[in-house]
């Protein structure tokens, strides 16, 4: 089952992709998470990807695709795998597509993560991150056990740099400019699926295991 996370900045799709990956025994790829492996420990390509996300701009195509289509062909995604942030420009999804193609293979599901604009600052604001295990939290709707403390790991929570509101709009806008367009790339193709991500994320995940079975 290969399948491709859509949505905003903080729509819910690292959440909602981690609880996929561990329901279906699938590797969990998220680019953003890649990038911020790289960039804590000092590599070429942390150095470049981190002047972009810094300013809430999209790292460079050329950047992205190759490390993708290397990850998804690894003996651990021969049985599948769910892409959290990835593609999120129409020629990244043609690269991907085409690498696939040349497999004989193809993305099975497209989930498109739907939040509207006003809800998406407020899940931003409150989101805090593991530095260490990179698990995320939200003060409110998703609180830690213990303030300021991963579950997972115990390690410290922070919030992202570009989580702050002025980074997180620009992002938004680079959203609706770069990214949405693969809602409709996906519809033509057939395997774009809908789901509300503006209910618990329980219910959610409710929606997308009804669209990928049980
Ligand atoms: P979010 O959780 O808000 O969706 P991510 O963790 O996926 O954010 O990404 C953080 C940043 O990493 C993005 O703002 C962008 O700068 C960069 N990034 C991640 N994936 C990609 C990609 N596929 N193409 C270009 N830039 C990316
Ligand atoms: P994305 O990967 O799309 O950027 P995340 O999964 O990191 O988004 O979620 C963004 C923030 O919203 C996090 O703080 C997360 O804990 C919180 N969150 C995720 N899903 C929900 C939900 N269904 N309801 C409320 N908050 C949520
Ligand atoms: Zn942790």
């Amino acid at each position: 089952m290969k399948i491709i996370m859509l949505g905003a900045p903080g729509a819910g799709k690292g959440t909602q992709a981690k609880k996929i990956a561990e329901k279906y025994s699938i590797p969990h790829i998220s680019t953003g998470d890649i990038f911020r492996a790289n960039i804590k420990n000092g590599t070429e390509l942390g150095k470049k990807a981190k002047t972009y996300m810094d300013q809430g701009l999209l790292v460079p195509d050329e950047l992205v695709v190759d490390l993708v289509v290397d990850r998804v062909g690894q003996d651990d995604a021969k049985n599948g795998y769910v892409l959290d942030g990835f593609p999120r420009t129409i020629p990244q999804a043609k690269a991907l597509d085409e690498a696939l193609a040349k497999l004989g293979d193809k993305v099975d599901y497209a989930i498109n993560v739907e939040v509207p604009d006003e809800n998406i600052i407020n899940r931003m604001s409150g989101r805090r991150a593991c530095v260490s295990c990179g698990a995320t939290y939200h003060l409110v709707h998703i609180p830690p056990k213990t303030e300021g403390i991963c579950d997972t790991c115990g390690a410290e929570l922070i919030l992202r740099d570009d989580d702050k509101p002025e980074t997180v709009k620009k992002r938004l806008d680079v959203y609706h400019d770069q990214t949405q367009p693969l809602i409709d790339y996906y519809t033509n193709s057939g395997i774009l699926k809908e789901v509300d991500g503006t209910q618990d994320m329980a219910d959610v995940f409710a929606a997308i295991t009804g669209i990928l079975g049980e």
